[in-house]
């Protein structure tokens, strides 16, 4: 049997899965979302990739202690520390608070993994909670000269780390060259905020006192403070979507490293982009044009449908999303179950060896860098064998643990709980937080007994109105 192996974006090749003698346990840390929005189905393909990994080391008999951040701080519209916060800019979009835009989509975000069968992280890790040990990290970093200070903030010096550039493999000859213009007062194109002030003449909604002066933490700090407090000062596998290569990943590393002295993660694992359409274009979260899956829900496909569609293709490659392909999906998705359902309950304990070489094999491809589309052949291929009812059964529960495709549960069990798609809700909640601030009860109420009868029930927090599934 090859043993468990995965490319690692840091050496640019696979190389072998082990941990530190005597360690069972994984630590793992995932960039998870910024909660201004929506997740959109190219995020949720990062995730399923990250899901995908989660449960092959378990299946590989490994612990986990798996870590997903949720950005409610400090990721501004650009990646150069400009621009508006992005939960500042999500909060005057929707006419909330940003506490309430964080709670909502935070929400919003949780309930599209269970949709899709994702696997809880060990902890969920929001940054506003960890500002104390961003500031720690600051300060370290500003005690070993790695920092200087502009009039807007704390900055790390990119060219005290010889190693910057090595990561991303950027050319950074031309591109410190080439962005001198637009640097502001920064020293290097690659220099980078770690704790921006508050600016003079407006308050912000979210903002700290520090050593430095009223402000919030910059972006990538975020990650790089939690994964220490959370998982250790050097992690084993730390994984995102491949745009984080470049800018986030590669400035988590500079200042990790130059904090601690070790390395920061022993694998780096990242999951291509998916692309709208035949033509590839972009999904952006940012300029509103993406797809979420209660869109996908509403045109009637199943969460899990979306799930397959995405375990069609390895996690290396771009995935180009069209509705035909997805209707594919779902295609193959009912007849997967038409072979599975007769099997549901009949599980054997004990399996023959042909079996058991199936289940090597299936072993062997989701070791091999998760080829997950190779283990769904290996799983067709059980299917049309001739080897017993009890053990096809057994299989195919064996290898969806890793598929997640719930294959255990007739597929009828597993529609949607309600007709309201999580964009009504939020709109409707939104006109109730509006009738209720002018008063006007008979509308809110009304609201509130709509949703009721459509499966929803509100509750009023501190944190603004949360909904949930009755
Ligand atoms: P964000 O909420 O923008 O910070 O992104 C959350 C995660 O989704 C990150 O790991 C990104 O790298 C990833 N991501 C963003 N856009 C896409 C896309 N089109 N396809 C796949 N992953 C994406
Ligand atoms: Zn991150």
């Amino acid at each position: 049997m090859m043993p468990l192996s995965f490319y690692n974006t840091a050496s640019r090749r696979k190389e072998v899965f082990t941990l530190p003698k005597g360690d069972n346990t994984v630590k793992m840390y995932a960039c998870g979302p910024t909660v201004y929005h929506f997740a959109h189905i190219g995020n949720l393909r990062t995730y399923l990739f990250e899901d995908l990994l989660h449960r092959t080391l378990k299946y590989y008999g490994y612990g986990l202690n798996h870590v997903v951040n949720i950005t409610d701080v400090g990721h501004l519209t650009s990646d150069q520390d400009e621009g508006e916060d992005k939960m500042e800019k999500g909060a005057a979009r929707t006419g909330k608070t940003v506490w309430e835009v964080a709670a909502f989509y935070t929400q919003a975000f949780m309930e599209d993994w269970k949709r899709l069968n994702i696997q809880e992280p060990t902890t969920w890790s929001r940054a506003t909670d960890f500002i104390p040990e961003q500031i720690k990290l600051v300060q370290i970093l500003e005690e070993k000269g790695f920092t200087y200070r502009t009039s807007d903030g704390i900055y790390f010096d990119s060219l005290k780390f010889p190693r910057y550039a090595d990561f991303a493999k950027l050319d950074i000859e031309n591109l410190r060259k080439g962005s001198r213009i637009d640097m502001g007062e920064k020293h290097a194109a690659t220099d980078f905020a770690l704790w921006k002030f508050s600016p003079k003449d407006t308050k912000r909604a979210m903002e700290w006192d520090s050593p430095w002066g009223v402000g919030f933490p910059g972006w990538h700090v975020e990650c790089s403070a939690m994964a220490m407090k959370l998982l250790g000062e050097t992690i084993d596998i730390h994984c995102g979507g491949t745009d984080h290569i470049r800018v986030h990943h590669t400035n988590e590393i500079a200042q990790s490293e130059c904090a601690t002295g070790k390395p920061f993660a022993r694998f780096w694992m990242h999951g291509e982009f998916l692309r709208m359409g035949t033509s590839g274009g972009k999904m952006s979260k940012s300029t509103g044009e993406f797809l979420t899956l209660s869109l996908l829900m509403e045109k009637g496909f199943n969460p899990l449908d979306y799930r397959l569609f995405a375990l069609t293709s390895h996690y290396r490659n771009y995935l180009n999303f069209t509705w035909e392909a997805l209707e594919s999906a779902k295609e193959s998705l009912k007849s997967l179950h038409k072979k599975t359902d007769p099997l549901i309950g009949k599980a054997t304990a004990i399996i023959s060896a042909e079996a058991l070489q199936w289940q090597a094999e299936f072993k062997e491809a989701i070791g091999d860098d998760l080829n997950i589309p190779r283990a769904l052949g290996i799983l067709n291929s059980v299917l049309k064998t001739d080897i017993p009812e009890g053990e096809k059964a057994t299989l195919v529960l064996d290898f969806d643990s890793v598929f997640g495709l719930k294959l255990n549960e007739e597929r009828e069990d597993i529609a949607p709980k309600s007709d309201v798609s999580v964009e009504e809700i939020e709109v409707l909640i939104h006109a109730r937080t509006a009738a209720r601030a002018s008063k006007n009860w008979k509308e809110s109420d009304r609201i509130r007994d709509e949703l009721s009868a459509r499966g929803i029930e509100i509750k009023d927090g501190p944190n603004g109105t949360t909904w949930s599934y009755k």
